[in-house]
């Protein structure tokens, strides 16, 4: 694959990946118990991939980059390559009060403040996670005792405008001015920027797709992520991810070898 640097044979049959945005994180993904044996297969710009093990199974792990586009590359190439479900595991802003840094969020649908899921699928599709992923990661928070809320995102193309933050410009355009408090009234639960991406390119192309997000800030009560909240969004993130993955193999089948 031209941006991933991948062939079919490197995936050994996986059929099942987890995507994290940051390169950063695959190694320490691929290499978490239960997985065994991560070997890293590529890492061109933001696209790094490893291959582990989950008993008999190949899992793969690769970074999307932040945002839509990236994303979408990801999940193209990959489904090219015989990969039919997808796991994004990232951190996120709650936006509802009492939702607390380290919490969970299981992405049921997603508001699709981005661009590139509307080159595949007109904006009247739903961004939708399918069922069995929303089921196994209720089952891995609830194993695991981590809180958790499963409900609607919103995902954006920017960080700064497009999630009402003021950057350097200090100029938020008006069709952002309010849009926080107006998603608060709809019930959406935080904000992030890949998951309407992730469920509109899965759901319209026939896979499954789900979404999990550690909660690193409320946007209620505080504007600046501090380090700590960071890493504990992150770790509780991936330890419910790693949990659903494995359900999914044993309730389901899904996943290929
Ligand atoms: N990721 C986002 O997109 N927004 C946040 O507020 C935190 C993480």
């Amino acid at each position: 694959m031209f941006h991933l640097g991948l062939t079919k044979s490197m995936l050994e049959g996986a059929g099942v990946a987890l995507l994290p945005g940051d390169p950063g994180r695959v190694a320490n993904l691929a290499s978490l118990p239960p997985f065994t044996n991560p070997k890293e297969l590529a890492y061109h710009r933001e696209f790094r991939s490893m291959l582990t093990t989950l008993g008999d199974h190949r899992v793969l792990v690769t970074s999307t980059g932040i945002g839509g586009p990236s994303t979408a590359i990801v999940i193209d190439e990959l489904a090219q390559l015989g990969i039919r479900a997808f796991l994004r595991v990232g951190t996120t802003g709650a936006i509802q009060p009492g939702i607390e840094p380290g919490e969970i969020i299981i992405t049921t649908g997603a508001v699709r403040l981005d661009g590139a899921s509307t080159h595949y699928a007109p904006i009247e599709y739903p961004a939708v996670a399918h069922y069995h992923m929303v089921q196994a990661l209720i089952q891995a928070s609830q194993e695991l005792s981590i809180p958790y809320h499963a409900g609607v995102t919103a995902s954006t193309d920017t960080f700064y405008p497009g999630q009402e933050r003021k950057g350097f410009s200090g100029y938020i355009p008006l069709r952002f001015e309010g849009q926080t408090e107006e998603l608060r009234r709809l019930h959406v639960l935080n904000y992030e920027m890949e998951s309407a991406t992730v469920l509109t390119l899965t759901s319209c192309m026939g896979l499954i797709g789900g979404c999990v997000e550690g909660v690193v800030i409320n946007r209620t009560s505080n504007e600046s992520i501090n380090p700590e909240d960071l890493k504990l969004g992150e770790h509780n993130a991936t330890r419910v991810a790693v949990k659903a993955i494995e359900i999914l193999f044993v309730n389901e089948g899904i996943g290929g070898r």
